[in-house]
């Protein structure tokens, strides 16, 4: 399929769905259904290339749940409505503690100050290395992969932002082109996509 037929058959789908269910449900849908559609995509390449099951990443590992996750608001939507069923009163009150000192420590900063602290700021929703979202996890979380992780934990400790990692070629432009389409149907008030922090602040 050519780039440009895979970013209109995602168009399309995508305003089939939203044109299909009701405003309270749109965003968790549309979110839904994209990774369902990203993941198939990813995995018909991936075997197409013989490369399925070549990631290294494993439950546990955790280093690029450092970064700054950024979602569209169907993914945000998403995420709530999970939250709402699945966490305890407990969960989110540490996840609302987590958020008000992510944003503390990284809102306004520059990139070196928020690499000299990432440390500090796991993903909000990081427990003991292990994603507390992981059935609804953003895009980007199932894009970024490693074909070897230990690159992944040198590059952590080393506090090195444009290491190389080895990875497959499409996952992150098979999912990219799905997360676009979805900040493209249902934008933040100011357009394009949040870090993971500011947009759960503004939902739960
Ligand atoms: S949402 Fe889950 S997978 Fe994504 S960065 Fe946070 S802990 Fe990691």
């Amino acid at each position: 399929m050519a780039e440009d037929a895979w970013d209109a058959a995602v168009s399309d789908m995508l305003a089939r769905v939203a044109g299909a269910c009701s405003p309270e449900e749109t965003g968790a849908r549309l979110a839904a259904r994209a990774c369902e559609m990203g993941e198939y995509m990813v995995k018909k390449v991936e075997t197409s290339q013989g490369m399925e099951g070549t990631s290294d990443c494993e439950k546990g590992c955790g280093w690029c749940c450092h970064a700054q996750v950024p979602v569209s608001k169907p993914e945000a939507e998403w995420l709530r409505g999970w939250i709402n069923e699945n966490f305890s009163r407990a969960h989110r009150d540490d996840t609302l503690a987590r958020i008000a000192r992510n944003r503390d420590l990284t809102e306004g900063r520059s990139l070196e100050e928020r690499v000299a602290v990432w440390d500090q700021t796991p993903c909000i929703f990081l427990h003991e290395s292990v994603c507390r979202v992981y059935p609804v996890r953003p895009l980007v979380c199932r894009a970024w992969h490693a074909l070897n992780r230990e690159q992944c934990r040198r590059a952590f400790l080393a506090r090195e932002t444009g290491a190389e990692i080895d990875n497959t070629p499409f996952r992150n432009y098979i999912l990219g082109v799905v997360r676009d389409e979805l900040a493209r149907i249902m934008p933040w008030p100011g357009g394009g996509v949040l870090p993971l922090p500011e947009a759960m602040a503004c939902l739960i």
